[in-house]
């Protein structure tokens, strides 16, 4: 079969979506995957076709609105319109020469669920954090009941919906678009277990568990314990890593900390601080024994697959709900944000370090992973869709 796979430029939403690929070209099924130059590279070597998506340009300054999507609605609503247009003509083109059988796309790959609307294609949604009803959005801190009210009253919104419309996208209305209902095909890249309410979710949701990547480059444990410091790839927290530092610099710890994005020009730094702009982050939780996150998904179940126990240092309210859910199962401490003070790390990271309670909860967690049915549940889910398409 062919598969038309879509995802946004996120790390973070593409890393989880490779093994299922690889598993599906393996199995002799083409996937196209439509993404960004800077993914290029790890998408072909998974054995997908590449298709970049660099020129649909927007006409709206997203970077620069990086802070107000999710505070201003209307803002965030004209964002995914405009980032669907912006790849209307690429996909029209592409997308009726290719014929797929199935279009899979990242739960914010607006652009890829629209698709397969305009052409009648069946479509599964890839999700690579927990999914969101109302039940499990409690996690977040906010009722989603709020937000899809408000998206509903918003004059704005008809507009956009009518730009949509008027581009051949039959949407009906916002929530279509932005959430899953109980009759959307989703693969969730966790377990049932770890996944907040699993049980108000359908059948037509496959929770696969998280995927690991081999490791490639292997690092070395100086020191009996090993602490990982990461605060993702995406947004850069300069303060958060010198608080971590402060914390952990007298300490005899070997600790590993992966910048991303933030510059590093920490200097004067005991030899116990290894600072990477990035690390093979499979490599370095195999050695390590405690993992300070900023609660990516990814991250987290990285981190408790490897049975690492967790401090929890959330920012956007979905890191929250993982945050949570880690805190709830016992395999991790959570910080709020005035907690986070070197003092206040070090005592969680000793916590966490000592307390032996933390990582056989990590474990437990791990253990419900492994028994998921992973990549080989997935391709058998998307074979099956692909077989008795609902048009
Ligand atoms: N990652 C990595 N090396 C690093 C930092 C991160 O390989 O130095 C990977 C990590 O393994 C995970 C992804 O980048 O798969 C980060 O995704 P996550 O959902 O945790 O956070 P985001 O970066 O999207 O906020």
């Amino acid at each position: 079969m062919k598969i038309a796979w879509f995802c946004i430029p996120a790390h973070g939403h593409t890393n989880p979506t490779l093994g299922l690929v690889r598993e599906m070209a393996a199995a002799g099924h083409e996937v196209i995957y439509f993404s960004y130059e800077q993914f290029r590279e790890k998408i072909e070597a998974a054995g997908a076709r590449y298709i970049s998506c660099d020129d649909c340009d927007l006409h709206i300054d997203a970077a620069n609105g990086s802070n107000r999507v999710g505070k201003d609605l209307a803002f965030s609503i004209e964002l995914i319109v405009e980032s669907t247009l912006a790849m209307d003509d690429l996909v029209s083109r592409v997308i009726p020469e290719l014929k797929p059988d199935l279009i899979v796309a990242d739960s914010m790959a607006f652009g890829g669920k629209l698709a397969a609307m305009k052409f009648g294609i069946s479509y599964v949604c890839s999700n690579t954090t927990f999914v969101f009803n109302r039940y499990s959005a409690k996690y977040m801190g906010q009722g989603m009941g709020g937000l899809w009210s408000t998206l509903r009253a918003l004059p704005k919104v008809s507009i956009q919906l009518k730009r949509l419309r008027e581009a051949g996208y039959p949407v009906k209305n916002f929530l279509e678009l932005i959430s899953n209902d109980n009759e959307t095909n989703t693969i969730v890249y966790t377990s049932k277990e770890f996944q907040p309410c699993s049980e108000t979710f359908s059948d037509k949701y496959c929770f696969i568990g998280p995927s690991v990547r081999p490791v490639t480059s292997p690092m070395e444990k100086t020191a009996e314990k090993t602490v990982y410091i990461s605060m993702g790839t995406v947004v850069s927290d300069r303060e958060i890593y010198k608080k971590c530092i402060e914390a952990l610099c007298t300490t005899d710890l070997q600790v590993i900390v992966s910048l991303g994005e933030t510059a590093g020009d920490f200097t004067e730094l005991p030899d116990n601080i290894q600072l990477f702009d990035t690390v093979d982050q499979m490599a370095v939780l195999q050695i390590a024994d405690a993992f300070v996150t900023h609660c990516g998904m990814n991250s987290v179940s990285e981190g408790l697959y490897y049975e690492v126990p967790l401090v929890l240092m959330p920012k956007t309210p979905e890191q929250m709900a993982v945050a949570r859910r880690t805190n709830e199962l016992g395999a991790g401490v959570l910080l709020q944000p005035s907690e986070r003070t070197a003092e206040e790390i070090r005592k969680a990271v000793e916590k966490v370090l000592y307390d032996d309670r933390y990582k056989a909860a990590a474990s437990g967690i791990s253990d419900g992973f492994k028994r998921c049915g992973g990549v080989k549940e997935a391709r058998t889910f998307l074979e099956t869709i692909a077989r008795h398409p609902v048009l």
